[in-house]
């Protein structure tokens, strides 16, 4: 058997040993330190912001970036249902509601038309809206033009969701750049890895100058430990921001690495009636993080879980999208616009292996498995 072929294992090597191994016998091992400095210097400028805070966590980020937005109990965040947990998990810890929109079918990204419906309809309950938090599927950014106008008219702050989307574009412009702040996630399976780890990007001084606060256990500047509001322990350490540098350093090239194995999987499925590698309306901004098929079952004559269970057998993993989260239990009773396009996402559509990480022969092994299923159908 074959060793297991993941969907997105990371993608480190000798750049990273050195850098982490630098920052540990520069002393840095406390917390914070220069690599922290560093990295957020280096992603502001890659992503074109001024403040960058590094934090434990992309969900972390979220997390504060929302309290800072004043979102708590009594108030509505609204935000995709076709997303990761985590986005959702960070609107519940600060006591908000969530507030479901569903997406649009040929991307999966938030649903303009559904937002300014949700938004008409929360304006005229005089629903206190926090925030919007869109989120960015697969590394494809959201129709940013569309969504800030409409937040704009109704005057509510965006908080973008770029956990995913790192080197993405929107009309040129960076992903994270848009909205009053945006996140970023480090997690292992992600564009780039700091193993663990996110980051709050913003060009507002105040705002940044808040979640650091909040970040590092909410501490008044004094030396006797002075304390007004609840803080968090929520910092990247020195050593992980070392390693986020080293990954930096190799965005672009790793993000070319995934498009090659997206452009296999195009060649392989171009042939194939019934099936579209998903977001294939890349214009070349996207950064390509997760590639996926979406399957037409009737006229293929075959369903994803067939495919996903051939995979299997070759010890290769895919996974449907994420379950939209109006159908998840936790989330259920929680209202929303749905149209249904994410739940009939979440049926026909299926994530193949896509890291940059993979070597050439898994490819060809990957690409060969697949081949062989569709030739057996
Ligand atoms: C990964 C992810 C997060 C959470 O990031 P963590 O660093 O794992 O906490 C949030 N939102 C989306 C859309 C994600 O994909």
């Amino acid at each position: 058997m074959n060793e297991r072929i993941y969907m997105s294992s990371p993608d480190v090597g000798e750049l990273e040993e050195q850098a982490v191994l630098a920052a540990m016998r520069g002393g840095w091992i406390a917390p914070l330190g220069p690599d922290v400095d560093a990295f957020e210097a280096e992603m502001a400028a890659r992503v074109g912001v001024k403040h960058a805070v590094a934090l434990s966590s992309g969900t972390a980020a979220l997390h504060l970036g929302l309290l800072t937005l004043g979102a708590k109990k009594g108030s509505v965040v609204v935000t995709s249902t076709m997303t990761f947990a985590a986005t959702t998990n960070a609107i519940m810890y600060t006591g908000a509601e969530p507030y479901f929109i569903d997406c649009l079918p040929e991307t999966g990204n938030m649903n303009p038309d559904l937002l300014r419906k949700g938004l008409t309809r929360l304006r005229a309950e005089h629903a206190d809206i926090a925030a919007i938090v869109p989120v960015d599927l697969l590394g494809k950014a959201i129709d940013y033009t569309k969504i800030l106008e409409i937040a704009d008219e109704f005057d509510v702050p965006v908080l973008s969701d770029a956990a995913e989307s790192l080197g993405a574009t929107h009309e040129g412009k960076p992903a994270g750049s848009f909205g009053v702040a945006s996140v970023f996630s480090f997690n292992g399976n992600k564009i780039m890895t700091t193993s663990g780890g996110g980051m709050l990007l913003t060009n507002n001084e105040e705002f940044a100058q808040n979640v650091r606060y909040l970040a590092t256990q909410a501490r008044q500047p004094v030396v006797h430990y002075e304390h007004q509001d609840v803080g968090f322990n929520y910092r990247l350490s020195n050593l992980l921001a070392a390693l986020g540098r080293a990954q930096l350093s190799r965005l672009d090239d790793m993000i070319a690495k995934r498009r090659e194995v997206r452009d296999a999987y195009k060649s392989l499925f171009d042939t194939v009636d019934g099936v579209e590698v998903f977001g294939s309306v890349d214009d070349g901004e996207d950064n390509v993080w997760l590639t996926a098929i979406s399957v037409n079952e009737k006229v293929a004559g075959w369903a994803v879980s067939e495919l996903s269970a051939a995979l299997e057998k070759h010890n290769i993993e895919s996974r449907p999208l994420w379950k939209p989260m109006h159908l998840q239990p936790i989330f259920s009773k929680y209202r929303g616009e749905i149209s249904g396009a994410s739940e009939d996402l979440f049926h026909t559509n299926l994530t193949l292996p896509s890291g940059s990480a993979l070597t050439d022969s898994q490819r060809q092994f990957v690409i060969q498995v697949l081949a062989e299923f569709l030739e057996s159908k």
